[in-house]
C-alpha cells in the first residue's frame, strides 16, 4: 500500500500564511493612504460664477441661494444636496458625488457643484449624456 502524503500544516505553512496576510494589509494600507492624500474640493458655481470652494475631507453644511431657490448641502464624504426648494429635485436625486470630475447640477437655481482634484477611478466614465 502506498503511503499518503502528510496533510497537516507545518511551520513553513504558517510562515507563508503570515507573509501573505502582511502583504495584503500593506497593499490595503497603501491604497487607503493614496486616496486620503488627494483631497477632493467641491467648487460651487452660481450662474457660471464661482461662489465657493469646500474641501470634502472635513464635514460641513452650507446653504446656497440663487435665482430664488435655496440648496442645503452637506460635505464629507463627498458632496450632496440634502434638500432644495427647486421644482425638479434633480439635484437632490443626484445623491453623493465623491470623485474629481463628477458634478451636481440644479438647473432651476442655475447652481453647479463640480468636484475637482483627487484620484479618478480607472472605471470612471469620460462623460455622461442624457
Ligand atoms: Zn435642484
Amino acid at each position: 500500500m502506498e503511503k499518503l502524503p502528510r496533510l497537516s500544516p507545518t511551520v513553513l505553512d504558517s510562515v507563508v500564511v503570515i507573509f501573505v496576510g502582511l502583504l495584503a494589509c500593506g497593499i490595503l494600507y497603501g491604497a487607503r493612504a493614496g486616496v486620503a492624500a488627494e483631497a477632493v474640493t467641491a467648487v460651487v458655481y452660481a450662474d457660471g460664477v464661482e461662489i465657493d470652494r469646500v474641501r470634502t475631507d472635513t464635514p460641513s453644511e452650507r446653504t446656497y441661494t440663487a435665482n430664488g431657490y435655496t440648496l442645503h448641502m452637506e460635505f464629507c464624504p463627498g458632496a450632496r444636496v440634502v434638500s432644495s426648494d427647486c421644482p425638479t429635485q434633480d439635484c437632490v436625486h443626484t445623491g453623493v458625488v465623491t470623485y474629481g470630475g463628477q458634478s451636481i447640477v440644479c438647473l432651476p437655481a442655475r447652481i453647479v457643484v463640480r468636484m475637482e482634484g483627487g484620484a479618478v477611478p480607472s472605471d470612471a466614465p469620460d462623460a455622461v449624456l442624457g
